[in-house]
């Protein structure tokens, strides 16, 4: 437990107001506009828009297959069972469109948020966190990972095991590590499905999952399958597909291995006093608990941290929308799936599953979104302006936060690095 508890106003004439607004906004994970660049990618990961053209294949894919067939076997994959897994196995189209989708328009986060921690869920959740207790009891005390947290990734993941996805994994792996993007990532993913399927894993004919190889009831791609999946309920199997067990004491385990610290919060919605530097709400600006204090910033109800826990301020809408304060546990459900709508949808879930309210503060619902290509816009006239972006690619990293905070000190604007529409509108007027 934490030495010390932080203290703040505590609003509870308004709690759950907006999770009430909010009921059955149910829909498929889908990530906004944050760039997605982990190694992990799941449902909710891979529909980022990302510029690319892939070149033509240089061997036909039979050529390709008989290449693979020889490093696997050199890794010490048995050929029949290469042979018997690669039979018919031709590239799917439809892996490869999805793979280099750029959609126009992605959900604003609010609704993204609505969808993910909708009544329903949160109902759900609740339920089978007691029906399960004894089993996330046993895995706490493995792998000092809280209830809450796994309850919530294994709603986001795959809707409490009712959605693990019906694609044959090896066949969409082998068309990304064919001819999609970042082929020699998707190679060891499948080299790495191939040693599940030698283990003995799985008892199906091939892997089921996502088209992007994500597996079971927690969707770990294969890599992070093979180091991470555990065998609890001890039938001798990693059995992430059937076993919820193994499936909630696997992802235990990721988070442990990634730094969990059981018994911290993820982090804490907050107010910001008037005046506030806006400059601070930066990803690389850590301050401890006690400075952010200092600073006025409250948290809007008790949470589980010390005044040296370090976190980081985060307006997920701007500086008209609610502001947060991340700790590390944001961090680690990162390192799950690195989508910062994700992490922030993972922590609200894990709190209402804890009976904590919602989110106190407005969103700005009535902001229009920007469309990719008005991201790109800001991006291009930032650059021209001499407020250089980087790459024109319509995501919103690091560079292009900079460059809006940058331009937003010289118009006098609240500083906040977010691209909204207004931010546009002035950019078009110089
Ligand atoms: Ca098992």
């Amino acid at each position: 437990m934490p030495d010390l508890l932080i203290r703040g106003l505590y609003h509870s004439a308004t709690a759950c107001t907006l999770m009430l607004l909010i009921a059955c906004a149910e829909a498929p994970a889908q990530t906004y506009a944050a760039p997605v660049t982990a190694p992990v990618p799941s449902p909710a990961a891979t529909t980022t828009p990302v510029a690319f053209e892939a070149p033509a294949p240089l061997l036909t894919f039979e050529e390709w297959r008989s290449l693979l067939r020889s490093d696997a076997i050199a890794a010490g994959i048995n050929a029949q069972l290469f042979d018997r897994t690669f039979a018919g196995i031709t590239p799917d189209p439809k892996v490869i469109a999805a793979d280099r989708s750029q959609p126009e328009f992605t959900r604003p986060v609010w609704e993204y948020i609505d969808g993910a921690v909708s009544v329903a869920r949160v109902a759900q959740g609740r339920v089978l966190k007691t029906q399960h207790r004894p089993t996330l009891k046993a895995i706490r005390s493995a792998y000092r990972v809280d209830h809450e947290v796994l309850i919530a990734i294994w709603g986001m993941e795959s809707n409490f095991g009712s959605n693990i996805g019906n694609s044959n994994v090896i066949r969409s792996l082998a068309t990304l590590a064919f001819e999609g993007r970042r082929q020699a990532f998707w190679r060891g993913q499948l080299l790495a499905a191939l040693q599940i399927m030698q283990a003995g894993d799985y008892h199906g004919k091939t892997l089921i999952g996502s088209w992007a190889g994500a597996m079971g009831q927690t969707q770990f791609m294969p890599t992070t399958f093979n180091e991470h999946a555990v065998d609890f309920d001890g039938d001798g199997r990693r059995d992430l597909w059937g076993s919820i067990p193994d499936a909630l004491a696997s992802a235990a385990h990721y988070l442990s291995k990634s730094g969990w610290i059981n018994g911290e919060s993820w982090g804490v919605e907050v107010t910001l006093p008037k005046n506030f530097d806006y400059d601070l709400a930066d990803p690389e600006i850590r301050r401890s608990m006690a400075q952010w204090r200092e600073l006025g910033v409250r948290p809007v109800r008790e949470i589980r941290a010390t005044d040296e826990s370090q976190a980081t301020l985060f307006l997920p809408a701007g500086y008209r929308g609610p502001a947060f304060l991340l700790l590390n546990n944001f961090r680690v459900i990162l390192r799950y799936n690195n989508s910062t709508a994700y992490a922030l949808a993972i922590g609200l879930l894990s709190d209402a599953l804890d009976g904590e309210p919602g989110v106190q503060a407005a969103w700005p619902r009535g902001d229009r979104q920007l469309g990719r290509s008005e991201r790109i816009e800001i991006q291009q006239l930032l650059t021209a302006k001499g407020f250089d972006t980087g790459p024109a690619d319509g995501i919103i990293g690091a560079n292009t936060r900079k460059a809006v905070r940058a331009f937003q000190h010289t118009q006098n604007l609240p500083a906040d690095g977010y691209p909204s529409y207004e931010l546009l509108q002035a950019l078009r007027r110089l």
